[in-house]
């Protein structure tokens, strides 16, 4: 069913080396390869049927557009939204927020309002509310967490004012890989009349997403994230709220007619898309879609499950190890520290072994201040990974600790 082997055929960089190591590749939080048919399905759309999108009169636009327009029914399907109205391309997770950010605080928010983030954040949810901070006088309030790196839901709720209009949470931990309860936040939301958006970046890729369900009002991610090309990512958001808020940029595509005295604007989700789409991204993000859904969510997120429970019990036999975030329920996300050994020498020398961390602050600032460390060293797995590339990094991991 799972068939590992025949899954890491399908990706060819997985084959290659680094300085003469098999590569081990670790960083799959930060972006994921691509599978053969992505890099396909881009290069036969440049190849054979390459058009500017909508309008077009002649074939080949056509059929570009109904590749296009084919992928956004794609990402309805994959994600279970009610329309195809409710999909807008974006160039990623961070550009969806920034959209929302500013159409819903420019429209539905006045000053001394109030957005709900998570401590656990990642920069792209909270800078983009604290420029609407400096621009319209909005408030951002700060849900904590344990020691475990869990939201603490008693606080939430104390947080939820008269003033309140969004909370805005990571679905998953981009650094401790905790998955929050967005199901429970955003009831306890809605019981207050608050909407919420949810930062699905890091839980698309790992584990079935229905965001009907959940009733999420926004949910966002980046396709290459999930094993889809770089550039192009996706807001979904509730047709009646999409409805409500203004255009974000202004350009071709997202209006109805333009003159000087009065320009109107496009139909859903068209308005929120101004400019030429990535319409080639939009084709390689449903192949990748399709991809993991053939696979199935729920496989790969049981796989990557015992994956990271291995990978946990492996890591933590080595002395001095200190694993940030212990959430009882958790995604494939590892952030360590050995001993006093900075992070960035860690990420270094296990390089030199083939093997891909990512090191840092992981765009989340405010969290490594409440873990008053300067940064981590993250393993991020991605469904290709195996037991035995966590044993390479757990003896990586050894090999260093030795030297220093
Ligand atoms: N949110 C989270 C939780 C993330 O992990 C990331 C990527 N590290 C982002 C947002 C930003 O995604 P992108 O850079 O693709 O816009």
């Amino acid at each position: 069913m799972y068939d590992i082997n025949q899954i890491r055929a399908d990706f060819p960089i997985l084959d290659r080396t680094v300085y003469g190591k098999p590569l081990v590749y670790l960083d799959n939080g930060a972006t994921t390869q691509k599978p053969r048919c992505v890099v396909e399905a881009i290069t036969n759309e440049y190849y054979n049927t390459n058009a500017n999108v909508h309008r077009g009169v002649h074939f080949l636009s056509q059929q570009a557009t109904e590749l296009h327009e084919a992928s956004r029914e794609t990402v309805r399907r994959f994600i279970n939204a009610r329309s195809t109205n409710e999909i807008v391309f974006t160039r990623g997770t961070t550009e969806s927020i920034n959209l929302l950010a500013a159409t819903f605080a420019q429209s539905q928010m006045e000053e001394g309002d109030e957005v709900i983030v998570s401590v656990m954040e990642h920069h792209s949810n909270i800078v983009p509310w604290q420029l609407q901070a400096m621009q319209r006088g909005i408030v951002l309030r700060v849900i904590p967490m344990t020691d475990e790196g869990e939201l603490c839901l008693d606080e939430y709720e104390k947080l939820f004012s008269p003033r309140t209009k969004l909370v805005s949470i990571a679905h998953v931990s981009n650094v401790l890989g905790t998955i929050n309860p967005v199901a429970d936040m955003i009831r306890t939301a809605h019981a207050h009349g608050v909407p919420v958006l949810v930062d699905g970046a890091q839980s698309i890729p790992h584990m079935a997403v229905d965001v009907q369900a959940l009733d999420a009002d926004f949910y966002v991610f980046s396709g290459h994230k999930v094993y889809g090309p770089t550039g192009v990512g996706v807001l979904y958001g509730k047709e009646r709220w999409l409805d409500k808020l203004p255009p974000y940029q202004g350009g071709g595509e997202m209006i109805q007619h333009v003159s000087f005295e009065k320009t109107t604007f496009n139909e859903l989700p068209f308005k929120f898309e101004a400019g030429t789409p990535d319409y080639i991204g939009t084709t390689g993000l449903a192949k990748a879609l399709d991809y993991v859904a053939a696979l199935g969510m729920d496989h790969i997120a049981a796989y990557e499950h015992e994956l990271t429970q291995y990978a946990l019990r492996r890591l933590k036999e080595i002395p001095g190890m200190h694993v940030f975030g212990e959430a009882s329920v958790r995604g494939g996300v590892v952030s360590f520290l050995v001993g006093d050994i900075h992070h960035f020498d860690m990420g270094t020398l296990l390089d030199r072994l083939g093997i891909a961390v990512r090191t840092g602050h992981h765009c989340a600032q405010p969290l490594m201040t409440r873990l008053g460390i300067e940064g981590t060293v993250r393993a991020s797995f991605g469904l290709y990974n195996t037991k035995e590339e966590v044993d390479v990094l757990a003896a990586g991991i050894e090999r260093v600790r030795k030297m220093f």
